[in-house]
């Protein structure tokens, strides 16, 4: 072996070298230390080992992907040491020399490839040249250089499909799904941007195609084209085509509400945020060249920067729109919707901005339906109405905020009069009653609660002639006229009461009480007196029962001729000269059930 070794110009020698592992020149070495001591003395030995270790030296350079760890200057100084050995080793100089070589080529192409502007650079010849430095090029900066930026770029990519999630399948689906996301984004902008008389409206809005096998519909609305299992609406109500809407012109027309909470839509929630977007494209500025992902990311960042200007605009129109005239933000309010379902992204920024705007149209469209109902608001609805105008901040000067604010202060303040009238104990005449509820039902708002306490108010009673208040009530069984407890001076309620007036009237004597009456006069068993009252009486009357019946014991014992008969004869006189009012009164029941102003007529 040895011998092979230092002959190093003949052939077989030659092609030793080029098969000659590091490891066994370490064994011969190790061999040659256990050698007896007299061989190691000869001049030749020496020499040999020197060539050993040289050996040893550029073999360990020239290992199969050894180059990494050994810098350039190392392979020259193998190259300078071999000048100093006398054993020729031609095959591994040739070797060496063909590695600096190879590391110089590849030295001048990763510097001419770094010399190109970072648009020209080449993803493909990134990688070809990190490969080529991993086999090839001794350890320097350069290489250094070259893993880390392919590094880089690789950690972007992992970054990039955090965020887009691109599907799962062959191929690179990474830009595949972005190359999708900048399609809808297209589509987005072009419903922004489409006019009145354009033709792509023979597309389905929702998938984008016109397969043929499938009828596209007409939306009667907003006139854009939908497959019927596109729009996942109104299928059933879809029987006419003619009078087919759309899912988005639904919406809008029917001013649908809010959502509680996370805002109106839920629509783009799953796309990627436009925010994340733009700072993993500001995050590609690190790199050192411009892959396909980043290329269309920019694209995609800068159409959905456009679309957005594009929704501000719309969006700034709307909410700057104060008339009463809703159909240009309406429109505009659609457009906005189609555009934002459309497109792959979600701008969070933007849209929250144009939930805003479509909630307060929402609220104008209900605003306006009310206002031009049929039907007068009631001042609860105005009421509840602005409360949520309020929630959604729309401006003072807004006209459907003044409408309903005019009408909310006519309202209030009839219904405070009427309140107050209501409670005045009969302080006020009855024809300004009459008035005060001629002027409630003339309003535009709708105070059904204060009219019915104004009615209730123009019934009066008793000789005060008062309207109902909390006092203790009697009804006369003869006329059903009602009279106070106190007015009539009775302390305890008598089983029968007969009012002054009816039994002023001679010829009306017994024979004409009421049916009742008659019958607790003239029969024998003792029934619960039936005597009508009103709901709180009732209630009162049921408490005390018990002493009350004992009362109307004793008037059966009495017997008829003994019915309470407590007023003076001066009271008498005031009682024949309030007859009309009785006259007036005993008909009560049926007055009830018509306007009040009859009274009027009657007096
Ligand atoms: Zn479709
Ligand atoms: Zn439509
Ligand atoms: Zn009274
Ligand atoms: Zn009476």
């Amino acid at each position: 072996m040895l011998v092979l070794l230092c002959s190093g110009s003949s052939r077989p020698s030659h092609s030793l070298m080029l098969f000659l592992p590091c490891e066994e020149v370490e064994k011969m070495l190790e061999a040659a230390a256990i050698l007896p001591v007299n061989f190691k003395s000869c001049a030749l030995w020496g020499k040999l080992m020197d060539g050993m270790y040289w050996l040893r030296k550029a073999l360990q350079i020239l290992g199969p992907r050894n180059c990494g760890q050994f810098e350039l200057t190392s392979a020259e100084e193998v190259l300078v040491l071999y000048q100093k050995i006398c054993v020729p080793f031609p095959m591994i100089v040739d070797r060496l020399q063909n590695s600096i070589h190879k590391h110089n080529l590849w030295l001048e192409q990763v510097r001419l490839f770094f010399r190109l502007g970072p648009e020209d650079r080449s993803w493909i010849i990134l990688l070809q040249l990190k490969d080529l430095g991993t086999a090839e090029a001794f350890s320097c900066v350069e290489l250094e250089k070259v893993y880390s930026e392919v590094e880089k770029v690789q950690q972007w990519k992992r970054h990039c499909e955090d965020i887009i999630k691109p599907s799962t399948g062959n191929g690179n689906m990474l830009i595949s799904t972005l190359l999708e996301i900048k399609k809808t984004l297209d589509r987005s902008f072009g419903m922004y941007k489409k006019s009145k008389n354009s033709k792509e409206g023979t597309l389905c809005l929702s998938c984008c195609s016109d397969i043929n096998d499938q009828e596209l519909w007409t939306c009667s609305i907003c006139k854009d084209c939908f497959h019927l299992q596109c729009t996942k609406l109104l299928l059933e109500d879809a029987n006419d085509m003619a009078l087919f809407i759309c899912s988005y012109c639904n919406f809008v027309k029917n001013a649908k509400l809010p959502l509680k909470g996370s805002g109106l839509l839920r629509i783009g929630r799953k796309h990627p945020e436009l925010d994340r977007l733009t700072a993993l494209l500001s995050d590609a500025d690190v790199l050192c060249l411009w892959i396909e992902e980043r290329r269309i990311l920019h694209q995609i960042v800068e159409k959905a920067l456009a679309c957005n200007s594009c929704l501000t605009e719309l969006v700034d129109f709307a909410l700057a729109h104060l008339d009463k005239d809703l159909s240009a933000v309406t429109e505009k309010m659609r457009i906005a919707y189609k555009a934002i379902e459309l497109a792959g992204i979600y701008d969070g920024q933007g849209y929250r901005k144009f939930e805003l705007a479509l909630a307060r149209n929402t609220w104008k469209i209900r605003t306006q339906k009310l206002l031009e109902s049929a039907e007068k608001p009631t001042i609860q609805q105005i009421l509840r109405l602005l409360k949520e105008g309020l929630a959604i901040s729309i401006p003072p000067e807004d006209y459907y905020r003044q409408q309903l604010t005019a009408l909310r202060d006519i309202g209030l303040q009839w219904a405070d009069t009427a309140k107050k009238v209501s409670m005045d104990g009969g302080a006020l005449r009855l024809d300004k009653v009459f008035e005060l509820i001629t002027e409630g039902e003339n309003l535009p708002v709708d105070c059904v609660k204060e009219l019915k306490l104004l009615r209730d108010r123009s019934m009066l009673y008793c000789i005060c002639r008062r309207p109902y208040d909390q006092r203790a009530v009697i009804a006369c069984d003869k006329c059903n006229e009602w009279y106070h407890l106190d007015c009539m001076t009775i302390s305890s309620t008598p089983k029968i009461y007969i009012c002054p007036a009816c039994i002023l009237e001679p010829e009306e004597d017994m024979g004409g009480l009421a049916p009742i009456a008659q019958e607790r006069f003239t029969g024998s068993k003792f029934e619960e007196p039936q005597t009508p009252l009103r709901r709180t009486e009732l209630q009162k009357k049921s408490q005390k029962r018990k002493s009350v019946s004992k009362t109307m014991r004793l008037a059966v014992d009495q017997g008829p001729g003994d019915v309470v008969r407590n007023h003076s004869g001066c009271e008498r006189l005031f009682w024949s000269n309030r007859k009309p009012f009785r006259r007036a009164a005993r008909k009560r029941s049926e007055f009830q059930s018509l306007s009040p102003f009859l009274y009027v007529q009657n007096n």
